[in-house]
């Protein structure tokens, strides 16, 4: 029997290192970093590109109707693909690794593979998604959203940028309108890898991280009215400060969170007084609270904080609304691809740890249809979102080649011991 390291290549390193730094260089700003918001040219000339790498690899390139990017290397028998993939629009001034590590290597694991495709049993599919970001349309992680049915195609086509400009209209404008069902290529299963955006695995000093789940989030925008008035003649027990209402009610929150891990963290990012003068109680008072969680019901529980709070201030004669303006639940990924993928990396030596992922993530999504995973590498001190981001070349080999045998396994090439019995 042939054993994975001797069926198991490796995947081109150098190329993928050069292939990051070519992605990377469009886009880039004078004052550093790279953005690349999704559906502008900058996008359109990092898709094109990626395109072209996949024609490289022999890959069949399909784009769907949301514009998600397919590269197909097509397997002998009709089941279900084996999917991987990540995406490839960014943030303001991003670093050259979110996303476009996990969608680069993926097409390295296509041209790995590629060469032995007549062992390959099922398919193997490398995919990009639309606007994982979420900077320019919301919500984020559109593509797989439309993949899964989060959101209905025909909604997400008409969402609209702050610019006013349609997802259909620029799909269409940058040449990515496709014609594939969002459905067309549903997986069998699903892996992502990524970098790690936090400072775990750098600071421990470990290779390679084991995703065993998502922290959900519930964002809320909150309005607080009350009256606008004179700060020298208005006495303290006459006012209704807005601006006081709103810092007590997110002293609160916060303090929750801190106190009682409920839920594990609690951010008021933003806030807003109107009219914002030295001299004025203010009459509104808008702020942002963005709760996180691995646990539904601690996110529930800060949501109930927040309309308690609310409740309280309407009582003491204040006008207040609450708007959520995103919310993903806590996921959990498949316990058996996570154990696939632990066992894979003993295979070759390298040391791994389970952990938890602050960030969103298109698998997230896809672990709702299918056994999905995910597969993190240091982040160098744990800075992403940043022109600073960085992963050690070395780092990036071990993930990579972690994923490519990952594959193998999973696409059931010949001779390879099986290790989807529980997927
Ligand atoms: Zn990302």
């Amino acid at each position: 029997m042939t054993t994975l390291e001797e069926a198991a290549p490796t995947i081109n390193q150098a190329r993928l290192l050069s292939r990051l730094t070519e992605l990377g260089r469009i886009g880039e700003q004078v004052n550093g970093g790279r953005t690349r918001l999704a559906l502008t040219m900058e996008d359109k000339r990092a898709r094109d590109l990626v395109v072209s790498w996949l024609d490289q690899a022999n890959a069949k390139v399909r784009i769907d109707r949301i514009g998600n990017i397919y590269g197909v290397l097509d397997g002998h028998q009709t089941a279900s693909p084996v999917m991987i993939g990540s995406h490839i629009d960014s943030v303001v001034r991003a670093g050259a690794y979110d996303g476009c590590y996990g969608v680069l290597t993926g097409i390295e694991v296509l041209d790995a593979l590629a060469r032995r495709r007549e062992q390959l049993r099922r398919s193997v599919v490398v995919v990009a998604f639309t606007n994982e970001e979420g900077v320019r349309f919301a919500p984020d992680l559109l593509g797989s959203r439309v993949m899964v049915k989060d959101v209905a195609l025909d909604e997400a086509l008409v969402i609209r940028a702050r610019d006013g400009v349609t997802v259909a209209e620029e799909l269409r404008r940058i040449g990515y309108a496709g014609d594939l069902s969002p459905f067309g290529l549903l997986p069998s299963v699903y892996l992502e890898l990524h970098i790690e955006q936090g400072p775990v695995l750098d600071a421990e000093e470990i290779p390679i991280g084991i995703v065993e789940a998502v922290q959900g989030h519930s964002w809320w925008r909150i309005i607080i009215d009350g009256t606008a008035n004179h700060a020298g003649t208005t006495p303290m027990a006459m006012r209704h400060d807005a601006g006081l209402a709103a810092m007590m009610l997110a002293t609160r929150l916060v303090h929750h969170s801190r106190d009682q891990h409920i839920p594990n963290v609690a951010t008021v990012g933003a806030l807003t007084l109107e009219p914002n003068a030295i001299n004025v109680v203010p009459g509104r008072a808008i702020f942002t609270v963005d709760f996180r969680d691995y646990r539904d019901d601690a996110l529930r529980t800060a949501e109930r904080l927040v309309e308690h709070g609310l409740r309280e201030l309407d009582a003491a004669g204040f006008i207040t609304s609450a708007q959520c303006l995103s919310r993903h639940r806590p996921v959990s990924f498949n316990p058996a691809v996570c154990k696939l993928l632990e066992t894979t990396a003993a295979e070759m030596g390298l040391r791994t740890r389970r952990m938890n992922s602050g960030a969103s993530h298109d698998a997230q999504m896809l672990a709702r249809i299918c056994p999905s995973g995910m597969i993190f590498v240091p982040s160098e001190k744990g800075i992403s979102h940043n022109p600073k981001e960085y992963t050690q070349p070395d780092d990036l080999a071990r993930g990579a080649d972690l994923l490519l045998s990952a594959v193998i396994r999973l696409a059931d090439v010949t001779g390879v011991p099986d290790g989807t019995s529980d997927i």
